[in-house]
This record gives structure tokens, C-alpha cells and sequence, in this order.
């Protein structure tokens, strides 16, 4: 995955607020640690348009949600510094 500055600053910091418009590493993030009721109806969306895509996103939002979950526990190596 190409990373943006927000991207590659997220990589190292769980709770990093930035997101870059377009970038779909932020897209993912950004459904990743928005409430679960907001995330649910973003990707039921998401769904009506191209329900192979959605499955594809909603297990890409389900892996970074763990990544975070992990980083936010101190259980993830840090990202390379880039
Ligand atoms: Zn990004």
C-alpha cells in the first residue's frame, strides 16, 4: 500500500487524527476508528454500490482496526521509518 504522510505517521501512532483526501490507505483508516454505527452504514453503502468491493473493504477496515487495536496496546512492532 502506497503511504501518504498521514499514512506513514498512522503506522506509528494509533491515535494520529490526519487524513489525506484521495488516499485510500486513509480512507480505510478512517472507517476504522470512526464508531461502529457510522462504519456499519458506510460500508452497507458501500455495499448497494459493488458488494465485491465492499467485502474487499470491509475486511481491509477489519484488519486495520486490529492493527490499531494493537499498536494502541503497545503489541505491534513499530513501522518502518520512512
Ligand atoms: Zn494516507
Amino acid at each position: 500500500m502506497s503511504a501518504c504522510h498521514d499514512c506513514t505517521k498512522a503506522a506509528a501512532t494509533w491515535h494520529w487524527g490526519g487524513t489525506r483526501l484521495g488516499c485510500r490507505g486513509c480512507e480505510i483508516r478512517d472507517l476504522a476508528t470512526m464508531p461502529k454505527k457510522r462504519r456499519d452504514e458506510a460500508l452497507d453503502a458501500a455495499a448497494v454500490q459493488d458488494l465485491e468491493a465492499a467485502r474487499a473493504l470491509r475486511r481491509e477496515v477489519r484488519a486495520e482496526f486490529d492493527r490499531i487495536q494493537a499498536l494502541k496496546a503497545g503489541m505491534a512492532p513499530k513501522g518502518p521509518a520512512t
